[in-house]
């Protein structure tokens, strides 16, 4: 293609719903603090990689990876208490949301609220679904009686519902979130993503098993620290299981993903104890936030906070330029001023906060 004319006339194979979807809304920076993607601060812990490197070693990269990673998928069941048949696994959870808009297919609903995790409306929207976004309260607690609206006028369609919420880091009453994926009938998909649940305290799993179309989403990006492995996976029914498990490419987990999760699945006590390290800490940076008087530190149920501030660019500016990267929100529906925040070591923590209490002072 010699000029950009050339590449628009060519474009009428792509439909016109994937040409008019942004792309994915984010764009990295370095800096010396990196507390702008909800990660673990703290990698995968060193006598694991080199296990996992070990094992590597003895695996064959010429060949094939195991096709539904049945081993992965038995450890997973083991460690969740699920039915394996019910373990469905991709290259990340992202892509698991993908393929459950591609379930219902064009023309289904997608209904999730707002603040949402732009991922479910981005697929949603290219796919050429018809989009609903429920706004949450000003307290951003469910709106019960609207989300029990939108599902009483039918599907087919996928609810997405996280729990906690991202990005606000708030989490549900359990009776809500019951009362909502209660009201879902059967032309209904139900998602309740798990992606942060290790540090809230809650657990759907239970809620899930009580009907077929019901499936939790987990990643291991998180509470596993291994965001870079490209890993989730959802727990779910055999046979909406095996329904998914269609639209999953052939081979989609490699070799190398597939030791690494497996490790970890064998030697999974570390993953509790970060958690509840990050909650002591998450609990820590906001008692040392909690004096701020033109800054607002919005409590949190995951490894991240909001901070809403007066002028988010310079805010974010600020911290960057004490080392410190963060995540605008302030483009979100009610997220007006808002950074997110992850927490990140002691020490990164306490850099922050002095931070944000500096900046506090100069908006005097
Ligand atoms: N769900 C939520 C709510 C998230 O915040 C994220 C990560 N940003 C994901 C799913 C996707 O995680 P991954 O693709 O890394 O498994």
């Amino acid at each position: 293609l010699n000029s950009p004319a050339d590449a628009a006339g060519v474009l009428g194979g792509v439909r016109a719903e994937v040409r008019a979807t942004p792309d994915y809304p984010f764009i990295p920076v370095h800096a010396p603090v990196k507390l702008d993607q909800n990660e673990s601060a703290l990698d995968f812990p060193r006598h694991l990689r080199e296990l996992a490197v070990r094992r590597m070693l003895e695996r064959d990269w010429n060949r094939y990876p195991d096709l539904h990673a049945d081993t992965l998928r038995e450890k997973i069941g083991a460690y969740e208490d699920w039915d394996a048949a019910g373990v469905v696994v991709t290259p990340g959870s992202n892509v698991i949301i993908k393929l459950l808009t591609e379930l219902g297919g064009i023309g289904q609903r997608i209904l999730t609220v707002q603040p949402n995790f732009s991922v479910y409306e981005l697929e949603g929207q290219m796919l050429g679904a018809s989009l609903t976004r429920v706004p949450l309260r000003a307290d951003f607690g469910l709106d019960v009686a609207a989300m029990k609206r939108e599902l009483a006028a039918g599907g087919p369609g996928v609810l997405f519902l996280p729990q906690p919420h991202a990005p606000t880091g708030f989490l549900d009453e359990e009776s809500d979130v019951r009362a909502v994926v209660e009201a879902a009938g059967d032309d209904w998909i139900v998602v309740i993503d798990e992606a942060y649940h290790q540090y809230s305290g809650s657990d759907y799993r239970s809620l899930v098993l009580e009907r077929g179309n019901r499936l939790s989403l987990r990643t291991f990006s998180k509470a596993w620290g291994l965001a870079g492995l490209r890993l989730g996976y959802a727990l779910t029914h055999p046979a909406l299981a095996a329904n998914l498990q269609k639209l999953v490419s052939a081979f989609n987990v490699n070799v190398l993903t597939q030791v690494v999760a497996e490790v970890a699945l064998e030697h999974p006590a570390y993953v509790r104890e970060r958690a509840d390290e990050v909650i002591w800490e998450r609990e820590r940076v906001q008692s040392g936030l909690s004096g701020l008087k033109n800054l607002h530190a919005l409590p949190s149920r995951t490894n991240f906070f909001l901070v809403r501030t007066p002028d988010p660019s310079a805010a974010y500016a600020f911290l960057l330029e004490r080392g410190l990267l963060v995540r605008r929100q302030d483009k979100q529906p009610m997220l007006a001023g808002c950074l997110r925040v992850s927490i990140g070591t002691r020490e990164q923590n306490d850099a922050l906060v002095s931070a944000l209490l500096e900046l506090d002072r100069e908006l005097e």
